[in-house]
């Protein structure tokens, strides 16, 4: 798969629509709204660099939340530009819409290598409508959409889709780094290729199983996705966190393997077992690639922590090339472990597992070179 990207544009004095993937909520700390994961804004200083260097205009795009069409003081741009503009350490200014008059303006006013950042496109419905006048309106004097939002990729809105058909785009370089980093999982992988999976939900990580099951040479499931097969295999899993799934094809395979033992607190499965650690880690450690979504417990709680702690650790003390991605897993990830110590970590979410199930995700598809 090969991507139209900005090494293959003239970028020079460009005025740039910059679609990035900041759809980071602010958590309140001590009453105050603030961005507790800022990676998502780390991931793209290559490319506004670059992009700077090339003396472009621009301008920057993206959603936050879910505010379904509604002006959400919360969800506003703004604690976003004042972090961009911490880590590029250069000024961001921010206007309080994203079409119209008053973007027009701040758009002439604006000089070589200089950033705005527009607000929340999520506060106009005809966003989520994918509304073909909404997405002319948002591309309206731009010489070039430079398009970073991987994360946002699977989804078929005015400012993902949308704006790909009014403007010439490209990928921005941390799409094609995570398209780099995980499209080789589905197709050359480094054997043994591990699969490892975990968290609240199996039914969210069906598609990326069913899909690399040819492709895998083991496949370790975990935390509360682990129940519902569990409870197939005729274990007694009490009160624990599950849901009702059909058999899997690959229920029997000797590839996938199950907790054996588990740590139980109040009639539920809360987390892996040592013996399970034991055994998840010897397959780990003979691993010469490892794609690890979803802990294996509870981990909030430091109590079941320490299953995902010891598969962790299995995984940065191998020779692996390994790969992590989910929400979850990196939050357990950034408290006791460091995102350095692994190979690859994707932001992407959910954008991740459908483009892992071989899904194909609507607003990648115009930056492909067919
Ligand atoms: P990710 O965001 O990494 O894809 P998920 O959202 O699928 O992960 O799941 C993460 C959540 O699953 C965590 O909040 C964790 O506490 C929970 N979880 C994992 N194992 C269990 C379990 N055995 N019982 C209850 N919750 C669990
Ligand atoms: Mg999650």
């Amino acid at each position: 798969m090969r991507l139209k990207t900005i090494d293959g544009v003239d970028l020079r004095n460009k005025l740039v629509l910059y679609r990035a993937p900041y759809d980071i909520e602010p958590v309140t700390v001590n009453g105050i709204p603030t961005l507790t994961d800022t990676s998502r804004i780390s991931a793209t200083l290559p490319t506004l660099q670059k992009l700077i260097a090339n003396n472009c205009r621009i301008v920057v795009l993206t959603w936050i939340g879910r505010p379904h069409g509604q002006i959400v003081d919360f969800l506003r741009t703004n604690l976003v530009a004042t972090e961009l503009s911490r880590q590029l350490n250069l000024p961001v200014k921010k206007i309080n819409d994203c079409i119209g008059p008053e973007v027009q303006f701040a758009i002439s006013a604006l000089k070589n290598s200089e950033i705005l950042m527009l607000e929340n496109v999520r506060f106009y419905k005809e966003e989520e409508d994918n509304d073909d006048n909404f997405a002319e309106q948002l591309t309206t004097g731009y010489d070039l959409c430079v398009f970073d939002a991987f994360p946002q990729s699977h989804r078929d809105c005015a400012s993902t889709t949308g704006i790909e058909k009014h403007l010439p785009t490209v990928a921005g370089l941390y799409l094609q780094s995570e398209v780099e980093h995980l499209k080789p999982l589905l197709q050359n992988p480094d054997h043994p290729f591990t699969l490892i999976i975990g968290g609240a939900k199996i039914s969210d990580k069906l598609g990326v199983i069913n899909n690399l099951l040819g492709v895998v040479d083991n496949i370790l499931i975990g935390g509360a996705s682990a129940n519902p097969l569990l409870a197939f295999s005729g274990a007694d899993i009490q009160d624990s966190l599950t849901e009702t799934i059909e058999k899997p094809i690959w229920f029997n395979s000797p590839k996938v393997h199950l907790p054996e033992d588990y740590v139980i607190e109040n009639q539920k499965i809360l987390d892996i077992g040592p013996k399970t650690v034991n055994g998840f880690s010897s397959i780990i450690s003979q691993s010469k690639t490892v794609l690890w979504s979803g802990p294996m417990g509870l981990f909030e709680n430091p109590q079941f922590a320490v299953g995902t702690i010891g598969v962790a650790k299995a995984i940065t003390n191998s020779s692996a090339t390994s790969i992590v991605g989910g929400g979850d897993t990196i939050a357990f990830i950034n408290k006791y472990s460091s995102t350095h110590n692994f190979s690859f970590v994707s932001l992407a979410g959910g954008a991740m597992l459908e483009f892992l199930s071989g899904k194909s995700l609507p607003a990648l598809e115009p930056l492909i070179i067919r």
